[in-house]
Parts: structure tokens; C-alpha cells; sequence
């Protein structure tokens, strides 16, 4: 289908994307890779009457470590995320994400800004954020601030984002030390590639084999991407054996009511986050160790 009529900008600063955003207001939309906007806007499930393309704006998808951190432009796309040496090498976890998403013209084209701005509850990338309790920076008139990751997915398709601001950077920390193992693991609906269910997994072993530290984010099973805490806090100060790893998987839905639609019942959902985060976290551990 072809979509309504708007008006194209193409903002060459975050400032101008910014003013242009005061300017028309709620009339406005950001375009970034266009991968979730475009389709909504020709299949006329969304119109807008201004498009304000960040596309063009330099020097917005770099990938660097500062302070510690890692952090990402808002414009990089999955394809530059998935094949990063630094990530691959310091944060291993957001780089295999990536890896999952779609398939290449989709990694080709979309951006991390414009996926966890679009806030899907079936993207890659809210689980690994979460796991990895990145930081979200937002800018617009009034400034700078960060969003954790916690905070940032609010209802389906919803974010802590306000009206005026542009995701600007994501940070993530460096995980590759000695004792720490990630992992993301999906079930894909095979037409798309989105998440059926997606767990991603991060364990901090001590020198005895316990778990000093666990997160888990889970993307698919429900209207937005969560933190499966009981699960966390299950195998936190345990061995992290077989045996606790399972009994604690079988916590990660305990807090949320999973989703149901033509590709999966609510209880399935549930019983494949629960395979999964087992899964993950196995993985998470056996890296850990090696
Ligand atoms: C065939 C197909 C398969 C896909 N499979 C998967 C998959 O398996 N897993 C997955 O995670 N995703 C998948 N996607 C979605 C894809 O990853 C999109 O690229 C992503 O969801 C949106 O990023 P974008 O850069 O394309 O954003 P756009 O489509 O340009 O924008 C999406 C939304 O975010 C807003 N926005 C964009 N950038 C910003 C910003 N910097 N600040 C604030 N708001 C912003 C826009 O206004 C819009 O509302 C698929 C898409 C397609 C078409």
C-alpha cells in the first residue's frame, strides 16, 4: 500500500531533528532505519503529516568505549553492532542480539535507537539491554538524561521516552571480565524473525563457582520486555549447577501474564521462557568458566 501524504525533512544535527520536532509536534515522527516506521505508515496502521529523518546526521552511529562504558550511537545499525570487534570483544552479548535480528537487509538498514525507541514486545534488543542494565540517553530542548533500561520499555510499544526527545546514545558496559558469561537464545517466528520468546543471560561467577551475580531479560513472551527478578534472585548466591539453574528458570514468568497470539498460546510462551532462560543461563555459565 502506498501511505498517506507527509512532508520529508531531513535534519543534518540532533539540534535541527530537535527543533523540527517542537515545530510540528505530535504531526512528527523520527525516521531512522525506517524498518518498523515505513510498513506502519504504508500499511496506513499509522499516518503522520511531517517526517523528520535522522538518517543524515553525522557522526550518530559510532561505537566507542568511554568511562567504562560502551557506548553506541543511536544510528548504528545492527549490522555494524553485530560485526563490532569492540563489542564482540567487550560486550559480547548486544553484538550476538544483533546477530538474531531479521535478516540482512533488516540488520542492514535498522538502528538500536529506532528498535528500542519502536519498542516491539517481540525485539531482540530490550533483552540484552535489560541483561545488561544499559543506559538509554535521551536529548531534546531541555537537555540530556539517561533512561536505565529498567525503566525505559513501559507498555507495548510504549517507552519512557517524552514527547521532543530523540534517543541519542545507548550504554553498555564492558562484560568481558574473567568469572562473566553471556548468552542470547531465541525462538524465531520463522516468516519475520522476530521473538516468539527471547531470554538473554548474564552470570558474574565467584572464585567457588557461585553465582555473585544474574540478569535476565525476556523479550516475545509478553507486551513488553522484562527482567525475570524472581529468576535473578533465585540463582544469586547459589552454585550455579544444573540443578539451580532449573529451579530458578522455572521462575521466570512468575511475575508477568504472558501473551497469546496466531504463533503461540500464553502457555506456551510461558513454558518456552522458562526452557529458554535455562537454556541462556546454562550457556551464560559454561562461558563464564571458559
Ligand atoms: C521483515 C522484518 C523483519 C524484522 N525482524 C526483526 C527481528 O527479528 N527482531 C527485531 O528486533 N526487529 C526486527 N525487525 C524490526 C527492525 O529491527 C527495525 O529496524 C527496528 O524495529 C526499528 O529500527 P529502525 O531504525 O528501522 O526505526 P524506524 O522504523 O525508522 O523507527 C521506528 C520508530 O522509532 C522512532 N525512532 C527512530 N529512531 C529514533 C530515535 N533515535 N529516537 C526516538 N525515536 C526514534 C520512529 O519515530 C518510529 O516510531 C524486523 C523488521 C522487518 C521489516
Amino acid at each position: 500500500m502506498i501511505p498517506g501524504a507527509f512532508e520529508y525533512h531531513s535534519a543534518k544535527s540532533v539540534d535541527e531533528a530537535i527543533k523540527l520536532l517542537g515545530q510540528y509536534g505530535d504531526d512528527a515522527k523520527l525516521l531512522a532505519g525506517g524498518h518498523s516506521l515505513i510498513p506502519a505508515l504504508k500499511l496506513r496502521l499509522q499516518s503522520v503529516g511531517h517526517l523528520i529523518d535522522l538518517g543524515r546526521i553525522s557522526g550518530l552511529d559510532g561505537i566507542k568505549e568511554a568511562g567504562g562504558k560502551i557506548a553506541i550511537g543511536a544510528l548504528a545499525t545492527h549490522h555494524s553492532i553485530e560485526t563490532s570487534k569492540l563489542l564482540r570483544d567487550k560486550c559480547p552479548l548486544l553484538a550476538e542480539c544483533a546477530g538474531y535480528i531479521g535478516d540482512v537487509q533488516v540488520r542492514n538498514r535498522g538502528t538500536i535507537g529506532g528498535s528500542l525507541s519502536h519498542a516491539d514486545p517481540a525485539a531482540d534488543y530490550p533483552a540484552a539491554v535489560l541483561a545488561l542494565e544499559a543506559e538509554i540517553e535521551a536529548t531534546s530542548s531541555k537537555g540530556k538524561r539517561t533512561i536505565a533500561a529498567d525503566g525505559f520499555f513501559v507498555d507495548m510499544l510504549q517507552t519512557a521516552l517524552q514527547p521532543g526527545e530523540i534517543v541519542t546514545e545507548v550504554r553498555v558496559p564492558v562484560t568481558a571480565a574473567k568469572g562473566t558469561g553471556t548468552a542470547y537464545l531465541k525462538v524465531l517466528q520463522p516468516a519475520s524473525g522476530f521473538a516468539i520468546v527471547g531470554v538473554a543471560a548474564l552470570v558474574t561467577l565467584d572464585g567457588s563457582g557461585k553465582a555473585s551475580k544474574v540478569r535476565v531479560g525476556v523479550t516475545g513472551a509478553a507486551v513488553k520486555a522484562f527482567r525475570a527478578k524472581d529468576t535473578e534472585a533465585a540463582l544469586t548466591g547459589k552454585a550455579a549447577d544444573d540443578a539451580a539453574i532449573a529451579a530458578a528458570a522455572e521462575k521466570a514468568t512468575s511475575n508477568v501474564e504472558t501473551s497469546g497470539d496466531i504463533f503461540a498460546s500464553p502457555e506456551y510462551r510461558a513454558h518456552l521462557t522458562r526452557v529458554y532462560a535455562r537454556r541462556a543461563l546454562a550457556e551464560a555459565v559454561k562461558r563464564a568458566k571458559a
